[in-house]
Formats: structure tokens, C-alpha cells, sequence
């Protein structure tokens, strides 16, 4: 009958529902009116008590069952959790995100494309990678946590989703939980409302591997903050492996309180830090490689990935977007991928990505160039050998920045707007009189836009 009655559950509570929460109960036995289930976890037990008790006790009675009552145990074995969830596909094979592997597990899907595999190694992020690694072989848990942080785009979710897939495969049997760190939150406070700390905590406690993403978001939510704390102080403690990213260093997070602080800075961390020019194009090919298989016919001239690893700035993200929108244009049209069209194609993205230059970079450079002291750029002389080069740092501030004239003029020790408008003018007539200043012009702009 239980079979029948799983019929007809899954009609009403959705196939969804049904696979995540029934179809892991292990019907065991009915005596005086109570039916009982076996669970993989608490956590499932009283969650399917609670949400869907009455819909099993009314399916029971119609089908003849004469029940009032539904317990639930722990099952030392999980036959049935087993069998109603198979193990995610190998990263390989899927693609997209893919299912979490266990029901019972409250961590987020993974995505297909962040492995090792597609991970590309550079200097600035060579030791977050081989830290990524040594978690993922497991053995002997060596630092614990491993704290990663970097900027936005430079590969913590990557690193993060690729330790989950290779353990996956190593070692199936590991429970291995990834989560946002504002999915954690939000777990902690639906089991405040429900009145379910226990089931929280003993879930998370049963996990050999805790992965939580962008823990900036819990700093200044005390609450969440002290379970968290906990939570990590159990895992630690039972020598099990902590992941946690974040965008910043530990010791650098505001509201995050001193005691956890410290003690993420007991393990191991370490930084993505900004992408390089041969990162870039390290990953650039390989996303060209990957694309061929999707674009197959499609030719790149020379060139342009170098263009695009050397304008486009570190956010590996912007990159990929770049390259995805180049491809997809470029089939669109069916022309190869020129300079031109990369140009054409991508302006809005090299023009919010160009370098930022400082007034202060303008003034070093220029004052280096005429050989004279930087002191002066800002200072009173008025003398010709002086004037000059600070007439064309500010004609340089003005073409390279986005700083306005009176703007300009107080980084130029004070001056006024007008004098700086007076400059402009002046460098602008001397640039087509003087070939020497056409020159100089154009070598520090060069210099600066490097
Ligand atoms: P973060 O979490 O640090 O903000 P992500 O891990 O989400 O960054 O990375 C942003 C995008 O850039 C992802 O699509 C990721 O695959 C890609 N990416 C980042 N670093 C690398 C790398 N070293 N090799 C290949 N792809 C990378
Ligand atoms: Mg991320």
C-alpha cells in the first residue's frame, strides 16, 4: 500500500516536493494508529511532519490505513535517500547548473563550467588554486578554515564550486555542503520562525565539508553571526574541512565580531589578487577553445585577444561577457573577428573599463619627463620651465580625466578655474605649432594610458 499511497502523494504535493522529502521516508511499521518512517536525517523528519503530515495521514485513512500519528527515526542506513537521489551527473556530462546531490543537504547547485579543468592558472592566483586543491584531496585536514578573498570576477565561487565537484567524485560518500552565505541566513532565520534550531544546527553539523560563499553578508547580522560562529566551532573541532570566501581579508570585514575574526585567521589565507595581462589571455584561449565548439568555423584575426587581455581590466566576468558578445555578434553577421569589429562591437565595455588616471600619476609623470620636482607641479613659479610643464600636466588632467576645470585647478595647489582653462587653450595651440610639445604630448599620454 505505501507504494500506492506515494502515488498518490506525488499527485498532490508535485513530483518536486515528492522526490525531495517523501520519497527518502522508509515506511516501517503501523501499530495503534501511529505509522512509522524511518529519515535520513531529523531534519527531513520533522520538516515532512510538519509540512506534510496531514496530506500522509489523509492519503493513509483513504486508503484504508487507520492512522492518527506520524514518527519519525533516524535510519542508521539510507536506502531510500539512496535510491530517490541519485548522485549528480559528473560535471563532464552536465551542463548548466546541476541538481545538489543529496536531498537531505541544504546547499546550493553547482555550476557545470566551474571545475578545475577550467580553471586557468596564473601568478596572481597560483596559491588559491593550489590551496583549492589540497582541500579537495582531503587526507589530513591541513588548514582549516581556508579563507579565500579577492575582488568581484576573479574566481572564489569558481575555486569554490571545484573543490564540491572533486570531492564529489573522490570521495561520494563525503557530505560536502556549498552555500551563500545569505543562504545560510536565510536557513538560520526560517528555522528561528519555525522554531527548528535543532534541526538547523544538527544539519549542519553533520556535514565533512562546509563551503559558505561572500561571507561580507553575515557581518553586522548578530544573530546569524553567533550561529555561524558555532557551527564553525563544531566543525573545527571535529577536524572537519572549512571553505568560506569573502571580498575582503578577515581582518579587514566591518561588524564581524573580534572572536570570529581570529578565528578564521587561524587557518590558511589567501588571495585572488587582480588578474595579469598573461592571465587574461590564458583565459581568453581558453574560452576561444571552448567557444569553437559552439561557433565552429568562426575565425579570430591576430591580435585580438591580446587587445582584449590588455584593454579589458581585471573582472574576469567582464572579460567572458566581452568574448561572449564578440562571438555572438560575429556569427550574427558571419564576418571573422577583426580588431575593427572588436573595437565596434565592444566600445561601451572598453570605455567603462579604460584606465584610471590620477591627477597625482600625471603630475609624477610629467614633472619626471622635464626633470623637474614634483613639488613645483603644485607650487608657485611662475617661471617659463616651470609653467609650461605644469600647463601641460593640466591639459593632460583634462584629457585623461574626467575631473572638471575648477576640479583641476585646487589639485594644481589652488588655482583657479580660469587658469586652467587658459592652459588647456594655450597646450592645444602650441600642439599644432610646436612639433616638439606635439611630441611630448604624445609620448606621456602614451606613458599614462599604459
Ligand atoms: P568571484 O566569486 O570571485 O566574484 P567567480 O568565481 O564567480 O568570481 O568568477 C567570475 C567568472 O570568471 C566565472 O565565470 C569564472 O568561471 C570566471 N573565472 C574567474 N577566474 C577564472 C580563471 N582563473 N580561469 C577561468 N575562469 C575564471
Ligand atoms: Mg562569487
Amino acid at each position: 500500500t505505501w507504494g500506492r499511497i506515494c502515488d498518490d502523494l506525488e499527485r498532490t504535493i508535485g513530483k518536486n516536493n515528492f522526490v525531495t522529502w517523501i520519497a527518502p521516508l522508509e515506511f516501517r511499521a503501523l501499530e495503534n494508529g501511529v505509522a512509522r518512517f524511518g529519515v535520513p536525517t531529523n531534519f527531513v523528519g520533522e520538516w515532512v511532519n510538519r509540512n506534510f503530515g496531514d496530506k500522509i495521514i489523509e492519503q493513509l485513512t483513504r486508503n484504508g490505513v487507520a492512522v492518527d500519528r506520524l514518527e519519525f527515526a533516524v535510519s542508521a542506513t539510507k536506502p531510500a535517500a539512496a535510491r530517490a537521489a541519485p548522485r549528480a551527473a559528473a560535471p563532464a556530462s552536465a551542463s548548466g547548473t546541476a541538481p545538489q546531490a543529496e536531498n537531505d543537504l541544504p546547499g546550493a547547485p553547482l555550476d557545470a563550467r566551474f571545475t578545475f579543468d577550467t580553471f586557468v592558472t596564473g601568478k596572481p592566483n597560483e596559491l588559491a588554486h593550489a590551496a583549492a586543491r589540497r582541500v579537495a584531496e582531503g587526507g589530513n585536514v591541513t588548514f582549516n578554515p581556508l579563507f579565500l578573498y579577492g575582488g568581484v570576477g576573479l574566481g572564489k565561487t569558481h575555486l569554490m564550486h571545484a573543490i564540491a565537484w572533486d570531492l564529489r567524485e573522490r570521495a561520494p560518500e563525503k557530505r560536502v555542503v556549498y552555500l551563500s552565505a545569505e543562504q545560510f541566513m536565510y536557513r538560520f532565520v526560517q528555522a528561528l520562525r519555525e522554531r527548528d534550531m535543532m534541526g538547523f544546527k544538527s544539519l549542519f553539523r553533520s556535514v565533512d565539508v562546509l563551503m559558505v560563499d561572500d561571507v561580507q553578508f553575515i557581518a553586522g547580522k548578530d544573530s546569524t553571526q553567533e550561529e555561524f560562529f558555532h557551527t564553525f566551532n563544531a566543525l573545527v573541532d571535529q577536524n572537519k574541512q572549512i571553505v568560506i570566501s569573502a571580498d575582503r581579508a578577515p581582518g579587514e570585514i566591518k561588524d564581524l565580531e573580534d572572536r570570529i575574526k581570529s578565528r578564521l585567521q587561524c587557518g590558511l589565507v589567501v588571495d585572488l589578487h587582480p588578474t595579469d595581462y598573461e592571465l587574461r589571455l590564458g583565459i581568453l584561449q581558453q574560452k576561444v577553445d571552448l567557444y569553437r565548439q559552439q561557433y565552429p568555423g568562426l575565425v579570430i584575426a591576430d591580435g585580438v585577444l591580446e587587445f582584449l587581455a590588455h584593454r579589458i581590466s581585471t573582472n574576469v566576468r567582464v572579460l567572458e561577457g566581452a568574448l561572449t558578445r564578440l562571438f555572438a555578434f560575429a556569427s550574427l553577421v558571419g564576418k571573422e573577428i577583426s580588431l575593427e569589429l572588436a573595437q565596434d562591437c565592444l566600445a561601451d565595455i572598453l570605455r567603462a573599463t579604460d584606465r584610471k588616471v590620477t591627477i597625482e600619476e600625471i603630475q609624477r609623470k610629467v614633472s619626471e619627463h622635464f626633470n623637474m620636482r614634483l613639488a613645483d607641479m603644485v607650487g608657485p613659479k611662475r617661471h617659463r620651465t616651470i609653467a609650461r610643464p605644469r600647463q601641460i600636466a593640466m591639459w593632460l588632467a583634462k584629457q585623461l580625466t574626467q575631473r572638471s576645470l575648477p576640479e583641476i585647478g585646487r589639485r594644481f595647489g589652488g588655482r583657479d578655474h580660469t587658469t586652467v582653462m587658459h592652459a588647456v587653450r594655450r597646450i592645444d595651440d602650441l600642439r599644432t605649432s610646436d612639433p616638439q610639445i606635439a611630441e611630448d604630448l604624445e609620448l606621456l599620454r602614451r606613458m599614462l594610458e599604459a
